[in-house]
């Protein structure tokens, strides 16, 4: 039994949308694809009428989050799942945040313009077609005027990445607030690629007994952004706090060169998430 954790669509900043992801999930294999686009749940519907036969999916969504520490706050990501999409207070906190990815995006957009670089507002927005404005957003931009050859290339430090004196912050939930949020929303929490070095500064572990305490249910272990010692460490730190580890793909079709199912998680940890949640259920294609 294939099963993948973590997926984005074009509700998102995937290449693919919500339909066409589902149908390539089941053509890939996966019995079970969650769908977790940053930020909302606008892709649910047409996943859900999309389905294969015999491939469930399990609606969620990634949260943009930040930690406010000692010092400097850090930022994370925050997986959720089967959470009551109408939720006021959970629906109110996911617009907020994307509001401020527009705001974000667009004076980004401001900055690299007052520079020269030929990027345009408007055109981004008509290619993002209504899903979550994040920097995979702006690099499409930056290879379509010709000026970098790939998605990697544009999350340099020269253009969008860690040190570029474009990228700028958005305002993302308190980790702690997040968590509040989806179990009131009767949702199952993960944190995302809680190791992942190569993104930049990652929270301190004690970090983690604290969400634990609260209420936190697993880790992302399995993540191309892990090293296998930092895939071992999220292993030991689940198993020491009672959480369980999942592994997923996070794709984001041509974006990254992950495939759909690359990683996958154990169908024990996806008892507990379905076990656990109270505000959807799974959704699971029928023939004809
Ligand atoms: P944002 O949410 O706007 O800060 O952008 C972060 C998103 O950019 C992540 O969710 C990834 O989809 C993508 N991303 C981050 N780093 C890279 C990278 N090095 N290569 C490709 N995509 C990346
Ligand atoms: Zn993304
Ligand atoms: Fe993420
Ligand atoms: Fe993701």
């Amino acid at each position: 039994m294939t099963i993948d954790l973590h997926l984005h669509s074009t509700a998102s900043d995937g290449t693919t949308p919500p339909g066409e992801l589902m149908r390539l999930a089941g053509a890939a294999g996966l019995r079970v694809a969650a769908l977790t686009d940053h930020d909302t749940t606008a892709g649910w519907a047409a996943a859900a009428q999309a389905l294969p036969p015999g491939l469930t999916l399990i609606r969620g969504a990634e949260l943009s989050c930040r930690w406010h520490g000692e010092g400097e706050s850090i930022a994370l990501h925050m997986l959720a799942y089967l959470f009551d999409p109408v939720h006021p207070a959970l629906v109110a906190a996911l617009a907020r945040v994307r509001e401020s990815r527009l705001g974000r995006a667009e004076r980004m957009v401001a900055l690299m313009r007052a520079d020269g670089i030929d990027v345009d507002w408007a055109d981004i927005l008509a290619h993002a077609d209504g899903g979550t404005i994040g920097r995979p957003h702006l690099a499409a931009a930056l290879i379509r005027a010709g000026l970098v050859a790939d998605t990697q290339e544009a999350f340099g430090p020269r253009w969008l990445g860690n040190g570029s004196p474009y990228r700028l912050p958005k305002e993302d939930l308190d980790v702690f607030e997040a968590l509040r949020l989806v179990q009131a929303a009767g949702g199952v929490t993960v944190v995302a690629h809680p190791r992942a070095s190569v993104r930049g500064r990652v929270v301190p572990e004690q970090l983690f007994g604290q969400l634990a305490a609260a209420g936190l249910d697993g880790l992302e272990a399995d993540h191309h952004d892990h090293s296998p010692a930092e895939r071992a460490e999220v292993h030991r730190i689940a198993a020491e706090l009672g959480l369980f580890t999942t592994g997923s793909s996070d794709f984001h079709g041509t974006h990254k060169k992950v495939r759909i199912g690359e990683f996958t998680t154990a169908p024990e940890a996806l008892e507990r998430i379905v076990a656990g949640a109270t505000g959807a259920t799974p959704v699971t294609g029928v023939a004809g």
